[in-house]
């Protein structure tokens, strides 16, 4: 074969072993060209749900191309789109009535953030402030990585991010901080939204947070008029062990922006929820009013099917109580590292689990990563650990046995950071 073309996302191609070539995927696992059977333990970065390929999924997809591709979606619409915007109204928090299409999380996020500063323009409310979280992460692009933690992965675009104010992760202990925080910000009247990604923090760490510390962030919102954005493109769809986040906090968020699971991980497509008073805000005769946003595929008609198939298997197949189960197992399986002074900050939220492989030298952490993920490899498991967080994020189909073997390769893997380097 030539040299291939291809530039690979978060790939530092001087260092980084050649991609295997992947030729099928099924279930929990991607195959490659010559067989070997990989347990994506990381669901493709936490966009598979029920699993790879699920028939369901792809029947719905094969039906749709039979009547449509893509159509443009101002001035058009379809069914795909119109049964699935209801679907999703029905199913998220309360009070959020309407659904605006994009095709990423990042994208998902920029219309979140647009609603958020059109909201208060449109209502004659000069707020333009945003707050977000300590080592969150919402999106790469310019907009979405502002509102995201700053470091090596942007460090190089960081004279174009606009600036935000920041509230500090609510560790225990430092709660009443954050909340503080927040307060203080918010109390000149001026903070648009606070954008959080809910309970757990992924790309920054899988950090995880109790559900009363967002209520709180919520009522603190409510009193100032301050917006609240809950980005759940990877939370969203049971991940967390609800069908959203957010229902852990009885939270209903202003804004809600749901991506990687919508389509069980099928196809690219996103939505952004919104409250009616946002839509309102948007609604009038003067045209200067309206939502300016759109991308190409806006509610792409096949993966908007893909998407309706998912709500389906949401609604005919017990995946709440697959999700149960799954997050039970998790967590009973993780506490065989409960005494091991390998690891520390054990933790888990439904379907995720993640722990902290303890590292000694300094500089290593940055290290750790690529070896762990190498190491995996080796023995047919897609892990991807965050430095030296190690997180197992599969999809809704993964056995127990499979994740025995996972947690085993983890035990193993524990020996790469203690033998000195
Ligand atoms: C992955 C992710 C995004 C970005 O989604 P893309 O589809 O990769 O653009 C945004 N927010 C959160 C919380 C994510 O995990």
């Amino acid at each position: 074969m030539s040299r291939s073309a291809v530039w690979h996302p978060f790939t530092q191609h001087a260092t980084e072993p050649a991609a295997p070539l992947i030729a099928r995927t099924e279930g929990a696992y991607v195959e490659t060209a010559d067989g070997k059977r990989i347990l994506d333990a990381i669901s493709s970065w936490w966009v598979i749900t029920h699993g790879h390929r699920h028939p369901k999924i792809v029947e719905a997809i094969r039906n749709a191309t039979e009547t449509l591709d893509q159509v443009i979606f101002a001035g058009l619409t379809h069914e795909p789109a119109e049964q699935l915007a209801s679907a999703l109204v029905e199913m998220a928090p309360a009070g959020l009535d309407w659904v605006f299409y994009s095709d990423s999380g990042s994208t998902s996020v920029e219309v979140a953030l647009k609603m958020a500063l059109g909201f208060h323009r449109n209502n004659g409310d000069a707020r333009t402030r945003l707050v977000v979280m300590e080592h969150s992460y919402h999106g790469d692009t310019i907009g979405t990585m502002s509102v995201g933690a700053r470091g090596v992965f942007n460090a190089a675009y960081d004279p174009l991010l606009f600036e935000v104010d920041t509230i500090p992760f609510p560790a225990p202990g430092r709660e009443q901080e954050t909340l503080d925080r927040f307060e203080a910000l918010t109390r000149d009247g001026k903070a648009a939204a606070l954008i959080v990604e809910p309970l757990v923090l992924g790309a920054g760490g899988m950090l995880m947070y109790p559900a009363q510390r967002l209520t709180e962030l919520k009522q603190i919102a409510e009193r100032s008029g301050t917006l609240l954005i809950a980005d759940e493109v990877m939370t969203g769809w049971g991940r967390t062990g609800t069908m959203f986040a957010c229902e852990q906090a009885g939270v209903s968020p202003d804004i809600l922006c749901t991506s990687k699971g919508l389509t069980g991980g099928s196809m690219p497509l996103a939505a952004t929820l919104a409250t009616e008073a946002i839509f309102q805000a948007h609604l009038s005769t003067d045209r200067a009013k309206t939502f300016f946003h759109s991308s190409s595929y806006t509610a792409n008609p096949i993966a908007c099917a893909a998407a309706l198939a998912n709500v389906a298997l949401w609604r005919d197949e017990p995946v709440a109580e697959r999700v149960a189960a799954l997050s039970r197992m998790q967590a009973d399986k993780l506490a065989r590292f409960r005494n091991d002074e390998r690891f520390e900050n054990l933790r888990t939220a439904g379907t995720i689990s993640a722990l902290d492989l303890r590292v000694g030298k300094a500089g290593y952490l940055a290290e750790v990563g690529p070896k762990l993920r190498a190491f995996f490899l080796e023995r047919d498991l897609l892990v991807r650990p965050l430095g030296n967080v190690i997180y197992v994020l599969p999809p809704y189909c993964v056995t127990s046995g499979e994740l025995d073997r996972l947690y085993d390769a983890v035990d193993e893997a524990a020996e790469l950071a203690g033998g000195g380097g």
